[in-house]
């Protein structure tokens, strides 16, 4: 064996090695509430640093531009099956790089430059790839937005409806990033329909929750359905694509290749079968009943403590701070819960300024933290700390961060796994 083979990390690169250590070291002494992060298994870990990432392969199982495809066929063909089994739908695309590339391949497999869009707007939760002005999306198509209802925080079935009538788009898209509510698919696609527009449906967010049958499924009423296997999904970093029937699977397998990717990620292909097969183990249902009730633990802890949550609670695994009536800015708060070791991100609240700077929205979400064994207690400690940090002045940070710490300690991850 050549010198080649027995060079690792450690003694080659010691710039990334540190790095990685630190990063494991952040993680495992920090509460992650990012609402968009989950902490993957060990199993998943393993297929991501597994020798199939050498292998190029392009187009789909059994039919492929190149040899030597005969495994990695395997391993794609169960992450298919999986994902149609888990999702009960008939097609499934599991080869998008990314959340925003499953988008990306919709558009390309439905609409043309030019055809106006539907969806929500960036403030009051939707995301980028959905025609938001600085993305391709919003550069290629005629792109337009709904928001929330300013007073409840959340969708106005009854405003969509007119706004959809008047301007009459090709493609109708429900789904976010921010948006802590139930979402009625039913609803949507009776819009859609009234108007002959197409329904997407991004369960970027709420896959895991879909998955584990705590959040209604859009299958039966869109499309097409887009997600990421990252999030709730509790898998590797990437997308899916997916449909109730295979009326647009040709359309949609060529638009991922030869459309918008080339030859597949095939480590990510198979760390996402292996994420597939652990939501459709029992205990996965559990883990997303669990993310619901931590969240709603969380929401009304912060409430109880005089916080204001967008839309007053969650449904979801998420909750939206709404710091305006504080005066406070989100990237503030941000800052303040890092020196307590609590991880999350500044956010805009529904109407809110279009600079960062100024977003007056902190958004939480549970899911990794679930995954690491906090309950209702640890939402309950965190709930509080969050909010005496909003309401008082920085005199009792160091007591927080002990309690952060006790709590990182508690519940390890990755302690002699990897
Ligand atoms: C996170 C997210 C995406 C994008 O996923 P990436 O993998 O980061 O590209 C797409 N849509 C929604 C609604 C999201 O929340």
């Amino acid at each position: 064996m050549t010198q080649f083979f027995r060079n690792d990390l450690a003694s080659g690169d010691p710039l990334v090695v540190d790095a990685l250590n630190a990063e494991l070291n952040r993680q495992q002494n920090q509460i992650e509430l990012i609402a968009s992060e989950n902490i993957v298994s060990p199993a998943v870990l393993e297929a991501l640093g597994h020798p199939i990432t050498n292998k190029t392969l392009e187009g789909y199982p059994g039919n492929r531009f190149h040899g030597g495809g005969e495994y990695v066929d395997i391993v794609e063909q169960a992450a298919i099956d999986r994902a149609k089994e888990l999702f009960g739908c008939d097609y499934v695309n599991v080869q998008p790089h990314s959340g925003t590339q499953a988008n990306q391949a919709v558009f390309f497999a439905t609409v043309s430059p030019g055809d106006c869009i539907l969806s929500m707007n960036l403030a009051a939760g939707g995301h980028l790839s959905h025609g938001a002005g600085a993305n391709l999306s919003g550069r290629w198509f005629d792109a337009h937005h709904y928001a929330v209802d300013k007073e409840t925080g959340r969708i106005d079935y009854d405003e969509l409806e007119s706004t959809a009538k008047t301007l009459r788009p090709k493609l109708l898209i429900a789904g976010g990033s921010a948006y802590p509510r139930e979402i009625d698919f039913e609803r949507f696609a009776a819009i859609a329909r009234a108007v002959d527009a197409l329904f997407l449906v991004d369960i970027a967010h709420i896959a895991g929750l879909v998955a584990g049958g705590v959040h209604p499924s859009p299958l039966p009423f869109a499309d097409i359905v887009t997600c990421t296997t990252t999030k709730t999904m509790r898998g590797p970093r990437g997308g899916l694509i997916l449909s109730r029937d295979t009326f647009w699977e040709k359309k949609l397998q060529s638009a991922i290749f030869p459309g918008v990717q080339g030859s597949l990620h095939t480590q990510v292909i198979a760390a996402k079968a292996v994420c597939l097969g652990e939501a459709l183990a029992p205990g996965f249902r559990q883990y997303a009943a669990s993310i619901v009730s931590n969240a709603k633990t969380l929401a009304k802890t912060l409430m109880d403590n005089n916080v204001d949550l967008v839309s007053g609670g969650t449904d979801t695994h998420m909750v939206l701070l709404d710091l305006s009536r504080q005066g406070l800015k989100g990237q503030v708060l941000q800052d303040a819960l890092a020196r307590v070791n609590i991880t999350s991100n500044k956010n805009p609240i529904p109407f809110d300024s279009a600079k960062p700077s100024e977003w007056a929205g902190l958004r939480l979400g549970v899911s990794a933290a679930t995954t690491r064994g906090l309950g209702r207690d640890e939402f309950e400690t965190l709930g509080s700390i969050i909010a005496e940090i909003i309401h008082d002045d920085d005199g009792a940070m160091d007591r927080h961060r002990n309690k952060v710490l006790q709590m990182c300690q508690q519940f390890p991850v990755y302690q002699d796994c990897i």
